[in-house]
């Protein structure tokens, strides 16, 4: 074989780009995600045997907290195959603590299967993930699974499809028996019902439909033909023409509303009970879009701005997106990237737009849920795990230094939640700032400071759990032993209104004379817009040199804020004014006058606290809603909706973080337990000034106590 067509051979892919399916399995906690993900992988021959959540050895739970507290928290990339499709399925958290998580997976996913459970039906989680996914217009099909349950419902979690999500369920299957009778589906649309022998489920029986469920079979496969004749003329003239319609065409057109993200098939099962997963992944490839159906992809030329377009395909530029890093035990930093068009090349060099960078890679892997495949090269559509890149993080797109662009970045929520933390022993102290630095480069929400006053190292995250879960990880894979403080409010500070500030500094420092004076003004920006600094200098007034020293003292004080160590958001600067000395003027003395003249102009600019606002979503029996209103009411909290249902009522509302401690307690003494809540980020607010007032008495009081 001739070289030229060695690298042929190398670079032809195993399956067509329309054959490929990335896919997320979203759900609410204990709904079945792990379960229906660990039999997908067993029928496409990924694992030889099932594993169980409750016995610890599911294979996508790969990180041990997560086997021990039965929840999925990193998106494991996995790889199978399923009648000549390839599938690629980012695991996608259900707990808000991990929004990140989620955020990112959806991402890069094509499409999604949304697991609902057949008893609990659409939960506050799912309809916060379901958000989610349609502000990234995934398109779906939803899993009704726990059939086998007492009490699973499918025509109820229909209605909660409909009615919470405001979504288009269409039925396609029909369920055979229920509860503990449950036996297997009706696929309405080819009118066959399926069950499933052997000892994992593994042989799909068909058969023809039970005489008792014709008429249900019949009401679901009409359903079916409405909803798809949106998207083909003539299917319903066909249908009244009483001609037989191949499932074929309905399937086709049901995909077209799939992909559009108007209709949302809804097929039923029990994983657990190895039933109809296999009739899951057959919806997986007839109706969710591959790449090419996502069509082009859009982004901006790094240094014009401009939009640019580009087309999807093995022949065209790279472009891809680094959607997560991983420490991984084997191969160290792991950037997991989705290759959007192009081709991956080991050993190429690419180029990262947000450094300005090139680097090289190293190894291209294919990720499976417990085992890796090298390759030499990754094509477009492809989900991959990169070595050797440094510097590339989450968000930044990878393309060629000669065709930049740049694709949408990721916005995170900004963490709420602080905590101190601190080693046990000195030999500690090096591995915790060590360690603390590996994991906020893997999660992009969990943030570290050290407080320049007291010396003391502070994480932040989205939640409890998110900093527990942290502190797990620091003992068990970086082996650190930490002491850490109580979870405490993450406040920001904020201004209010324009103002300048000026600073001289003119010091003598170790022998040697400083000189700087700069000037600055600073005015407010929206809640979330960040911050943005400029230098406008007259000319010759400062040396260029300085002006990143300026920048870096501006941003240094924006750090620690000045009402109470707390970070300083939503401002625009502007360096309006400087003189330099031309023997004494140095880095260092212009980034503490830039520091000392931000900090003077905040002073003046009205400061503000900020702290963050959850919200909250509490389900309770209709005797107890009084009662969680004016708790609500009580906690500086506003509740902006009360929906009654029969057999709970949902109450929403926005409360301070700050008064959320120790809430699960206090509604569960509230209402007997009979209560159940979640609780998301929202929005950063300015703390009210009596509120801030009750503050300082508070602890004016309690030092004079001390006193006393
Ligand atoms: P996840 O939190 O969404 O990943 O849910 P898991 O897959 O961990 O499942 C939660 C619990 O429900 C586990 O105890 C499973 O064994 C159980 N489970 C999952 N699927 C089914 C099902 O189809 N029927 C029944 N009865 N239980 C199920």
């Amino acid at each position: 074989m001739s070289k030229k067509e060695l690298a042929h051979e190398s670079s032809s892919r195993a399956v067509p780009l329309g054959s490929v399916r990335n896919i997320g399995i979203m759900a609410h906690i204990d709904a079945g995600k792990t379960t229906t993900s660990e039999r997908v992988l067993y029928y496409c021959g990924v694992n030889h045997k099932i594993g169980e959540v409750h016995d610890g050895a599911a294979t996508m739970d790969w990180m041990v907290q997560e086997q021990e507290r039965g929840i999925t928290i990193t998106s494991a990339a996995t790889t199978c195959y399923w009648h000549d499709h390839a599938i690629n399925i980012i695991d996608t958290p259900g707990h808000v603590d991990f929004t990140a998580e989620v955020e990112r997976s959806l991402r890069v996913l094509d499409g999604a299967v949304a697991v609902f459970c057949a008893v609990g039906g659409v939960q506050p989680q799912s309809e916060t993930v379901w958000r989610q996914a349609r502000r990234h217009k995934v398109p779906a099909v939803a899993f009704i699974n726990k059939m086998d349950r007492i009490g699973a419902e499918m025509p109820r979690v229909m209605a909660d499809i409909k009615e919470k999500l405001k979504a288009n369920p269409v039925p396609v299957h029909v369920p055979i028996g229920e509860e503990d009778t449950f036996k297997g589906v009706v696929d309405a649309i080819s009118g066959k019902a399926y069950t499933f022998t052997g000892d994992n489920g593994e042989t799909v029986v068909e058969g023809p439909v039970p005489d008792e469920l014709q008429k249900a079979v019949q009401e679901a496969y009409e359903a079916a033909i409405e909803a798809a004749g949106d998207y083909d003329e003539e299917l319903l003239d066909a249908y009244l023409g009483e001609e037989g319609i191949a499932p074929e065409r309905i399937w086709a057109a049901l995909r077209v509303g799939v992909c559009k993200g108007e209709l949302l098939p809804v097929l039923c099962g029990s994983s657990l009970k190895n039933k109809g997963v296999q009739l899951l992944l057959d919806a997986v490839v007839a109706l969710l879009p591959s790449p090419l159906d996502r069509g082009t992809i859009h982004g901006q030329n790094p240094k014009t701005s401009a939009v640019l377009e580009a087309a999807i395909g093995d022949d065209q530029p790279l472009v891809a997106l680094a959607f997560k890093v991983a420490r991984d035990p084997f191969v160290g930093r792991l950037v997991y990237a989705r290759i959007y068009s192009g081709e991956l090349n080991r050993g190429s060099k690419v180029y990262n737009p947000r450094t300005g960078k090139a680097e090289r890679v190293a190894k291209v892997m294919r990720m499976h849920a417990n085992s890796r495949e090298e390759l030499e090269v990754a094509h477009s559509g492809e989900i991959v795990g990169l070595v050797g890149l440094k510097e590339v993080t989450t968000g930044d797109t990878i393309c060629p230094q000669g065709k930049p662009i740049v694709l949408e970045s990721m916005t995170f929520p900004e963490p709420v939640i602080s905590m101190a933390i601190e080693p046990k022993s000195t030999a500690d102290r090096d591995k915790l700032v060590e360690a603390l630095g590996s994991l906020s480069d893997e999660d992009p929400t969990f943030q570290l400071r050290v407080d320049s006053e007291t010396g003391q190292t502070l994480i932040a995250g989205m939640g409890e759990l998110h900093l527990e879960i942290i502190r797990d990880r620091l003992i068990r894979e970086f082996n650190v032993k930490a002491n850490s403080g109580k979870p405490q409010v993450a406040y920001r500070e904020s201004i209010s209104r324009p103002a300048t500030g000026e600073a001289t500094f003119d010091r003598v420092m170790a022998g040697t004379a400083q000189f700087a004076r700069v000037s600055i003004s600073i005015e407010p920006l929206d809640r979330g817009a960040g911050t943005s600094i400029r230098t406008r200098l007259p000319k010759k007034s400062v040396p260029q040199e300085f002006h990143t020293s300026i920048e870096a003292g501006i941003m240094d004080a924006a750090m620690t804020g000045i009402l109470g160590g707390n970070a300083l958001v939503d401002f625009k600067v502007e360096v309006i004014g400087g003189e330099a000395h031309p023997d004494h003027s140095t880095e260092i003395a212009f980034k503490v006058a830039g520091s000392m003249a931000f900090r003077a102009a905040a002073q003046n600019a009205g400061p503000i606290l900020l702290e963050p606002i959850m919200k909250l979503e509490v389900s309770a029996p209709e005797e107890h809603v009084g009662d969680v209103i004016s708790d609500v009411n009580a906690r500086r909290g506003q509740v902006l909706n009360v929906e009654a249902e029969p057999t709970a009522s949902m109450i929403t509302a926005r409360v301070p973080l700050a008064e959320l401690f120790g809430y699960a307690t206090a509604l569960r003494s509230l209402t007997r337990g009979r209560a159940h809540h979640t609780m998301e980020p929202s929005h950063f607010e300015q703390v009210p000034p009596e509120v801030r007032g009750d503050r300082k008495s508070t602890r004016l009081n309690s030092s004079h106590g001390y006193i006393s």
